[in-house]
């Protein structure tokens, strides 16, 4: 079979032409499409090409006349990828590297929070830099094993990831940082309207972070550097997400490594900061353009996920809860009280356990009102829909660590409850806290029914 590349003037055409190619022959053969600006105006063009042959096209053009795009096709499964930028004169004080690093980490942390399947780490990210004069300028691409069902579902998951933020930021308290919770986020379906929303309601409360020097116990990111995610617009008409979320949509445009704008110098190479690194077999050398490092470079620049298919990152319509789960915060907080959505799905699970573990971190100087239970538990090893051992994190003043015997400044505490054996024991997120293990205690015979439930069921298998 003839390996395929055709130049269309429309997109349209040219993503008929690849729905016709498909229907008619089940080789798997793997179409892409690029766009290119050519020669002499700009004038926008769509290529449709098997990658081999578009690689070799591609590296045999002279470097100043490479202006292509990767289209992210609808439908297609995709990597998590971002574009992240800023106006450099309008963020003076920003270094872009550490912004970009800094960014990553929380990204990482995100993905560990949500599933032990999404443990990466900085080496799994391809990090592209196309900064100019004016404006910084990255494209990081996640090297998952497993992608995302398309675009769009990497759209809502960094919704996901942006509401994270939003959350660690608008409920840190310390000294300087006093929490003032004012703002209520409107439900909307639209990623991009989405991520605007939860911009204007932090807005009011940059600023307080300028003296506070917290770290944030998961990320271990200060707040002070979290801020930073969000950047001066260039014409200082306000502010914006260093991430932009407009590229999130159908049949985006998405430059290629290697090329630059029409009227730019600019292409995108491997950034400083990068540490991804192909795995380079022994190859034999070859003459031919590109090289094998080149060559696995710039595969793992596409966004389209060419490889087999396990499964997919799931990503539910979590945008909704997530923006009730922040009214609710909003409702029921006067100073102190956060709960996320799981905490209150665990509420209705195990009201007695939430209940007791909510009472343990309450401080004696407390009036009682505040509610600690901070913004997310991890669960280990779910069983049957059943969770074994639950983490509960805490916000607010309550830091007492047993290891030192009094409240931490800083760092958070938190408790790991053991559901099979009804214990629970403390840990600490203070760095010199690190290994420490608290006693492990017994919770109430009432505060676990479950457990009476599953001693008979043992009981009876046993007689
Ligand atoms: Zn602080
Ligand atoms: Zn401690």
């Amino acid at each position: 079979m003839a390996q395929a590349t055709r130049t269309f003037w429309t997109q349209a055409e040219a993503l008929e032409f690849i729905m016709k190619r498909q229907k008619n022959n089940n080789s798997g053969e793997i179409l892409y499409l690029f766009s290119f600006e050519s020669q002499p105006e700009g004038k926008r063009r769509y290529q449709v090409a098997d990658i081999d042959v578009f690689i070799h096209e591609y590296y045999q053009l002279p470097a100043n006349q490479r202006h292509t795009y990767e289209i992210i096709i609808d439908k297609k499964p995709s990597k998590l990828y971002f574009d992240l930028e800023y106006d450099i004169s309008a963020n003076p004080k920003i270094n872009g590297p550490r912004l970009t690093t800094n960014f990553i980490q929380f990204v990482l942390n995100f993905m560990r929070k949500r599933s032990d399947d999404l443990d990466y780490s900085i080496k799994d990210v391809l990090i592209l830099d196309s900064t100019s004069t004016k404006k910084f300028s990255r494209h990081l691409i996640f090297q998952t094993k497993d992608p995302f069902l398309d675009n769009i579902a990497v759209g809502k998951f960094v919704n996901l990831i942006l509401e994270d933020i939003h959350g660690c930021l608008i409920n840190h308290q310390c000294q300087t940082v006093i929490n003032s919770l004012t703002s209520q986020i409107q439900s909307n379906f639209d990623s991009l309207v989405f991520a605007k929303n939860l911009l204007s309601s932090l807005e009011s409360h940059l600023l307080r972070f300028e003296q506070c020097n917290c770290i944030d116990d998961y990320t271990q990111l200060k707040f002070k550097d979290m801020i930073e995610f969000i950047v001066n617009k260039s014409d200082g008409s306000g502010i914006t997400w260093f991430c932009d979320m407009g590229v999130y949509t159908k049949n985006r445009a998405f430059r290629l490594l290697r090329s630059s704008k029409f009227d730019k110098q600019e292409c995108f190479t491997v950034a400083p900061e990068n540490q991804w690194k192909p795995i380079l077999r022994r190859v034999r050398p070859s003459s031919t353009e590109p090289n094998e490092t080149e060559r696995q470079t710039f595969m793992a620049s596409l966004v389209y996920f060419n490889k087999p298919i396990r499964r997919f990152i799931h990503v539910d319509d979590e945008n909704l809860t997530a923006i009730q789960t922040i009214n609710s915060r909003v409702q029921r907080s006067n100073q102190s009280s956060y709960i996320t959505e799981d905490v209150r799905k665990m509420s209705l699970d195990y009201p007695e356990l939430i209940n007791f573990m909510t009472n343990i971190a309450r401080d004696k100087k407390d009036n009682g009102s505040g509610i600690r239970i901070s913004r997310l538990y991890k669960v280990k090893e779910i069983q049957n829909d059943f969770r074994w051992v639950i983490h509960f994190m805490y916000v607010g003043d309550y830091k007492y660590c047993e290891n030192i015997k009094r409240h931490h400044k800083q760092n958070n505490i938190y408790f790991i409850v053991d559901m099979r054996k009804g214990t629970y024991r403390q840990k600490c997120h203070d760095p010199d806290c690190k290994t420490f293990q608290g006693i492990e205690q017994s919770l109430p015979k009432h505060v676990t029914p479950w457990l009476m439930i599953l001693d008979d069921e043992w009981e009876n298998q046993t007689s």
